[in-house]
């Protein structure tokens, strides 16, 4: 049974019986503390904190007590503390840390469905606490010891919250122009002074310090970013006698956001009384490599945050379906007759359909890629390397599908509301107005794509793209094996064909040098690649929803869920892989119309 937001059963399906969870916790020792049972109490957990703490906020977070800056402090919504409390006691904020630093070791597939439970209660209202888990743990990975004894305990506690600054005004999607600066005061101290901007639960009113995992720049450092590094920069720093004094960051202001308005986006200003002390974490000039550890994790965070409002928006529609009554089949116009429910309508059907297939299309990725997070902690040698590239190549994929889709997934979910979609009656709206930002934060869908093509598919000479391939292949094959799958899986097998000669016409352009040829579509090939990716996650879960239909003689709901499986995979193929068509098309043409420079065709 669904809850109004999310489904646990498609959770606990995903989780146990596609991605195999218990491999991870019986075959490491690292995750043995853990089994089927526990995780299962804890997503049933996330799921009571979900619906008693998130989901009766949703709405009065966007209406009511948004972020502002008022004589010097940020008020947020009074609920907020308790949710961090509540995130903090729960363990939720240190979850996939080793447990000497008070963690629990979850498998990260486990913590991304609880994030994904509370994301589709609240998606707002998670940023302290997620911010919090993200930053601590570049401080855990590359801080000093003294660093890790001052800053871990507090943050994991939710005493200190944590942000991660890296935007400027002059630097967005370009990093390698940050310009704030950092001077040397002694050892790891610095004095920092510069301008941050939307810096996501950068201030609040409750927390008793706010840490900010800040990119600078040393005096004299080079260039590029070859000379940028990472500072922790607290909101209050510690004075000789150990007090908490003000560190000179300054909310110069919050913005004022379309959507996800139970987190402020704030402008920091820092050193504008030449004050601010700011600690280096790890060594100098190293800071983006530290910091792409905090923004991988991020982006995959964003995944989380595209499927969760899509299934909270799914759950909303699916319902609204079957309550509402409007018209008649089209093979039975009599007006004496009551007028049917809209999920009877074949065009409503397919915007529910759509909408079920780019939300768990999307979680299922986002598994796939945290079970190639957890086995790249716990494998050695060319397994764990294997894993590790894999999930760099998932990385920029998980940040795109469920953002970009998830926005037309929303879209079809107002629209299944007809005009009362568009009002605040309904949360609908809102689900729309906060997912918008998910293509834009944590590196835009264009900056994604030039990763994907530009250095993920190519690097060590596709090897990570080599694993993709394999993995894929598996799936086929196990596919193979049941007649109703075949023509599926001849399918997925002739595009991911076409795929590798899409990928070998694109690269002969980078080989001669003319890489501006080479990513000027980047954008279409991510969305070709994202297509062919899904079509393999619904392949997969489809091939075990036919196992399980064999094996267990599944009778009620058990048989309905896995028939939808089968049918929303069938949809996937029919409704959405045709388009590979179109792409392949367009990437193969070297007529490329968006490289003009010498004259202004855009007028
Ligand atoms: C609500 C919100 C919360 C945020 N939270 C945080 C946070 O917590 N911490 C933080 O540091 N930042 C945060 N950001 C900033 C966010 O990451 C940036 O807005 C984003 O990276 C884009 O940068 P920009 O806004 O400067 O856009 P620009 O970089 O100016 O991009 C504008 C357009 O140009 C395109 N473009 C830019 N460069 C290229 C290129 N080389 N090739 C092709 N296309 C290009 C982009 O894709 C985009 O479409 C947040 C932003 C918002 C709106």
């Amino acid at each position: 049974m669904a809850n109004k937001f999310i489904s646990i059963k498609n959770l606990r399906f995903l989780l146990h019986d596609v991605h195999n969870v218990s491999q991870l916790t019986n075959d490491f020792e690292y995750y043995k503390m853990h089994d089927k049972e526990l995780i299962d109490i804890m997503l049933d957990t996330a799921l009571q904190i979900a619906d008693k703490e998130l989901y009766p906020y949703f709405q009065e977070m966007d209406h009511t007590h948004v972020p502002e800056v008022k004589d010097g402090v940020t008020n947020v919504h009074p609920h907020i503390p308790h949710i961090v409390k509540v995130m903090a006691e729960g363990g939720w904020i240190s979850a996939t840390v080793p447990e000497e630093y008070g963690g629990m070791q979850l498998p990260l597939m486990v913590n991304l469905c609880a994030e994904m439970i509370f994301q589709a209660a609240n998606n707002g209202a998670m940023f302290h606490s997620a911010l919090t888990s993200g930053s601590a743990k570049l401080i855990l990975s590359f801080g000093s010891d003294k660093l890790k004894a001052e800053y871990l305990d507090n943050m994991y506690s939710g005493k200190w919250l944590g942000t991660m600054a890296l935007t400027e005004p002059g630097a967005g999607s370009s990093l390698s122009d940050v310009k704030t600066s950092a001077e040397l005061v002694e050892d790891e101290t610095y004095k920092i002074n510069g301008h941050k901007i939307f810096i996501s639960a950068g201030d609040n009113n409750f927390s008793e310090n706010i840490v900010h995992l800040t990119l600078a720049r040393i005096k004299g450092a080079p260039a590029g970013t070859k000379g940028i590094s990472l500072f922790a920069v607290p909101k209050y720093r510690k004075d000789e006698n150990g007090n908490l004094i003000d560190n000179d960051v300054t909310s110069a202001g919050a913005y004022h956001k379309m959507g996800q308005k139970a987190t402020p986006a704030m402008h920091l200003a820092y050193g504008d009384k030449d004050n601010c002390h700011g600690y280096l974490v790890g060594e100098k000039n190293k800071g983006l490599k530290y910091m792409f550890q905090l923004m991988n994790g991020a982006r995959i965070e964003v995944g989380v945050v595209g499927a969760a409002i899509s299934s909270a928006a799914y759950y909303a529609s699916l319902q609204y379906s079957k309550e509402r009554t409007q018209g008649r089949k089209i093979s039975d116009k009599d007006p004496n007759k009551a007028p049917v429910p809209i999920i009877q309508h074949a065009d409503v059907q397919r915007m529910l359909l759509l909408q079920k297939a780019i939300t768990e299309g999307s979680m299922s990725l986002i598994l796939e890629a945290g079970r190639a997070y957890d086995l790249s902690k716990v494998l050695e040698g060319e397994e764990k390397n294997k894993a590790a590239m894999f999930l760099d190549l998932l990385t920029p994929i998980v940040k795109v599908y469920p953002s970009e889709e998830g926005i037309r997934s929303v879209s079809n979910g107002l629209q299944v509301f007809g005009g009362y979609g568009y009002t605040e009656d309904f949360p609908l709206e809102q689900m729309y107005r906060d997912m918008r930002i998910t293509t834009l934060y944590e590196g835009t869908t264009g900056i994604q794509s030039m990763d994907l093509l530009g250095r993920k598919v190519m690097m060590n000479q596709g090897a990570a793209a080599m694993v993709f391939f394999e993995k894929v292949n598996q799936t086929i094959e196990e596919a193979n094996t049941h007649d109703e799958l075949k023509k599926y899986a001849s399918i997925l097998s002739e595009e991911i064909q076409k795929l590798q000669k899409t990928t070998m016409h694109l690269s002969s352009f980078a080989m001669k040098g003319e890489f501006e040829l080479f990513l000027a579509d980047a954008n279409l090939y991510m969305e070709l690649f994202c297509i062919l990716t899904i079509a393999w996650q619904w392949l997969k879960q489809a091939t075990v929803a036919k196992q399980k239909m064999l094996t267990d003689n599944p009778q009620g709901d058990d048989l309905k869920f896995y028939e939808s499986k089968i049918h929303t995979m069938k949809f996937f193929f029919h409704y959405e892989v045709p388009k590979s068509y179109a792409l392949n098309t367009r990437l193969m043409d070297t007529e490329v119309l968006t490289l003009v420079e010498d004259k202004e065709l855009i007028v």
